[in-house]
């Protein structure tokens, strides 16, 4: 069904180079964000992410291109509102809380626009909703790290901005504090009915914190959707690599079917001649090498790795290998002789399928 929401930001053609004679490090990148909802940056390190952040919070110019907030130009070759006049809320790596002021007066600093009675009462209403009013008398080194990226979050949301900007806000909490502070965000934000713009290179964090997610390769915008699009229809094999582990490789189409490495599998769209597909491990499965099966795509396992609830394996086959993930139900040992089976159509890739394929590609 259509989204009937109005778009709340508009970034267009955003472009910015910081030396005439290099390439854009942004280069050309457009998108939206819509009321409510929370849209993920994500990309690998030095692709672009924080400096389309820092031109949409108006820390850095543009070169090309705008932001609009509900209508409003906040940032061209021509114009540029201050961020502090912008409307809207930043969450930082570093927290950036005052060392000296303690949870409630952090909160209460950026309510300078409210009567002082109402400045105490907003900031006790949005301790109270990111579940620290308990901790405001405290001082930031007296939190968890975890604890103080909330507070951080409160004194953003404090003065009900338009929407958003957090980059890397969880990169600096060990891996546990990361998972449980993400999902308290996202329900604050939810909560809250806030737009949100998120910048980061986890692909675990972008797929289970926002609605949308927009992959950024070399300065572009290369593909956006929802975490389930972008994850199961990547376009390329970047976007397939960088969103998680896959098996890439190239095939001869004709209609919906192609052969490959990994035998004759359907595809997720018609297509004719050379292509390059991606079929994700967990969109494959193993069964025992069996005289009745043996005309399947048989291989030998090479390596495993078992997970508790799952298990990787890594599948030498007559050209090449790939990588299969099955729940542990039906273990095989290295050494096994398999036969593959595809689950799900592998997905053609829109890249020149003349290029060479090493066999499976991953991201660890
Ligand atoms: P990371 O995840 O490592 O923070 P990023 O995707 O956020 O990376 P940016 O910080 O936007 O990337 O940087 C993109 C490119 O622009 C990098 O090559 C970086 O070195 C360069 N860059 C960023 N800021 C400046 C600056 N002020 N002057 C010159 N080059 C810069």
């Amino acid at each position: 069904m259509e989204k009937s929401m109005s778009c709340l930001l508009r970034a267009t053609n955003l472009t910015k180079r910081f030396s005439p004679q290099d390439p854009p490090v942004v280069d050309k990148v457009s998108f939206t964000v819509e009321h409510e909802e929370i849209f993920a940056i994500l990309g690998p390190s030095g692709c672009g992410k924080t400096t389309t952040l820092r031109m949409i919070a108006g820390f850095e110019r543009t070169d090309e291109g705008s932001v609009q907030l509900n209508g409003q130009t906040l940032e061209c070759p021509y114009t540029h509102i201050p961020p502090e006049k912008r409307g809207v809320g930043f969450v930082f790596q570093d927290y950036a809380l005052f060392p000296h002021l303690n949870v409630l007066e952090n909160v209460k600093f950026g309510l300078g626009g409210l009567p002082k009675s109402q400045r105490h009462y907003r900031a006790l209403e949005i301790l109270e909703l990111i579940g620290m009013k308990a901790y405001h008398s405290r001082k930031p080194q007296e939190l968890s790290g975890g604890q103080q990226q909330r507070v951080a979050l409160a004194r953003a949301l404090a003065p009900k901005p338009e929407m958003i900007l957090m980059d890397e806000p969880f990169s600096n909490l060990d891996a546990v504090l990361r998972q449980s502070t993400r999902n308290e965000v996202r329900r604050v934000l939810k909560e809250a009915r806030m737009s949100a713009v998120l910048v980061t290179h986890d692909q675990e964090e972008a797929l289970s914190v926002a609605d949308r997610i927009g992959v950024m390769e070399n300065g572009r915008l290369v593909q956006t959707g929802t975490p389930e699009e972008v994850y199961y229809r990547p376009k390329t094999r970047f976007v397939a690599q960088f969103l998680g582990k896959t098996n890439v490789l190239s095939a001869q189409a004709s209609g919906l079917e192609a052969r490959s490495e990994l035998g004759t599998l359907m595809i997720d769209k018609p297509a004719r001649g050379d292509i390059m597909i991606s079929i994700r491990p967990e969109h494959l499965t193993l069964e025992q090498s069996t005289p009745a099966n043996s005309s399947g795509m048989c291989g030998r396992v090479e390596r495993r790795e078992f997970k508790g609830h799952d298990i990787t394996y890594h599948v030498l086959l007559e050209k090449g290998s790939c990588i299969v993930h099955t729940d542990n139900r039906m273990p095989f040992g290295v050494g096994d002789q398999v036969v593959i089976r595809p689950l799900e159509p592998a997905v053609v890739l829109d890249e020149d399928a003349r290029l060479p394929v090493q066999g499976s590609f991953s991201r660890d």
